[in-house]
């Protein structure tokens, strides 16, 4: 990987040390132009008659996004963010009192509001399966706790508020062999490191585009096996969904396209495309290894501070790496960052209650560097935060 080429081609390397790509990448230049360029040909030919123009380019998004993830471009359905693309898997799902939804401590505030919500309306149940010693979810457990009323493991992959990555292709072995549906919150790990539905074994995956995958904002996607579909009822539908037959009937869409609504940003589309295609063409592979070296090479450094502390679960940590300063608050760090140009983000403690629950940890500084990230750029967040934990030792801080 050619870095410093690579950083030509990310404008935004040139104004901030980025460290915040589990909250948005930064767009390449070729993304950037994807955009802008279909918004001129719109503002140019008209709306209608640019997506005509660049049907072939809206088309391949399907297919780049589909190689991502190792599956088929009729398995993908677009989105405007991950959590729609999410809800269209989940809320096609049939509840009724008694069943029971499985999930884990590290999922997502926003499913969980979804697991509550269709408790709440439909009398299932949610159950937390316990992480192992190590603080990823217990596949053991995980077994024992299916029965027949299982009705859905739904799992985040990679937790939005730190570095843990659960084991998603045990829990797909588990949910394979007793037959239940497993959606995957794939968010954080697609574009991150290399992600394979094959070999995962989750029969719905959902991701964004604008985190790892460095998409435009307003982007995501929702993968599902074929083999699913028949166990999914679209919750709304649309003319891009379905085919109105014969006025009484209606049919919908072969493959994930039912998913689907009609009007979507093509400029979006294409840059999702664009971003897609440039991660496919580096290759997950040596993304993923150069992330998690720069992640652990972060992580290994502020460990080696005092009063500096991090607090990622799991053997298997990723890019994502959580730190707190002793007697700072999360939000005065990440302040104190962003005014020497260091972009990063802290954890929200209400959208991981489970997690802030078990280690009352949260707010937390996230850092999440990628692989357009340099060592220096590594080496001086460790420095500034060193910095900063100095400094509030000396102020007999805590
Ligand atoms: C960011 C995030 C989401 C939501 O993605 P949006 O594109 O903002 O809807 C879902 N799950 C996880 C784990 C996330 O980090």
């Amino acid at each position: 990987m050619d870095i410093e080429a690579l950083r030509r081609d990310t404008p935004g390397t040139a104004h901030r040390n980025h460290l915040n790509n589990a909250g948005a990448g930064l767009l390449s230049q070729r993304t950037l132009r994807a955009m802008t360029s279909h918004l001129e040909l719109e503002a140019t030919i008209g709306g209608y008659e640019a997506a005509d123009r660049e049907r072939d380019r809206i088309d391949a998004t399907y297919g780049h996004l589909a190689r991502l993830v190792g599956g088929r471009a009729n398995e993908i359905a677009l989105f405007d963010n991950s959590t729609r693309a999410w809800n269209a898997a989940f809320y096609a799902l049939p509840f009724r009192p008694g069943d029971r939804i499985l999930t884990g401590r590290a999922e997502y505030g926003s499913n969980v509001l979804a697991y509550l919500q269709t408790a709440r309306r439909t009398g299932a149940e949610v159950v937390v399966v316990p992480n192992d010693a190590s603080g990823r979810l217990d596949t053991a457990a995980l077994a024992e706790l299916i029965d027949e009323r299982t009705r859905l493991v739904g799992v985040t992959h990679v937790p939005t508020s730190g570095g843990l990555v659960n084991p998603a292709a045990e829990i797909g072995r588990v949910t394979r062999a007793a037959g239940v549906p497993f959606l995957l919150d794939a968010t954080q790990s697609v574009g991150q490191f290399p992600v394979d539905v094959a070999e995962l074994g989750c029969d719905m995956l959902t991701a964004t585009g604008r985190k790892f995958l460095r998409g435009p904002r307003g982007t995501g996607f929702l993968w599902v096996r074929p083999e699913a579909l028949a166990a999914l009822e679209p919750h709304v539908t649309d003319v891009a969904a379905a085919t109105w037959d014969g006025q009484r009937g209606f049919t919908w869409h072969e493959g994930a396209r039912r998913f689907e609504t009609w009007e979507v940003s093509y400029a979006n589309v294409l840059g999702l495309g664009a971003a897609a295609e440039q991660a496919l063409e580096l290759g997950m592979d040596a993304i993923g290894d150069r992330a998690r070296a720069l992640g652990a090479r972060l992580r290994d450094g502020l460990d080696a501070v005092p009063g500096l502390t991090t607090h990622d679960l799991g053997p298997d940590r990723c890019a994502i790496v959580t730190c707190a300063v002793e007697g700072t608050a999360a939000a005065e760090t990440a302040a104190a960052l962003a005014a020497r140009g260091i972009n990063v983000t802290v954890t929200d403690p209400a959208q991981t209650q489970f997690d802030t629950e078990d280690r009352g940890v949260h707010p937390l500084v996230r850092l999440s560097p990628h692989y357009y990230n340099t060592e220096d750029e590594i080496d001086s967040a460790v420095e500034a935060l060193a910095e900063l934990a100095a400094a509030a030792r000396a102020a007999g801080r805590p």
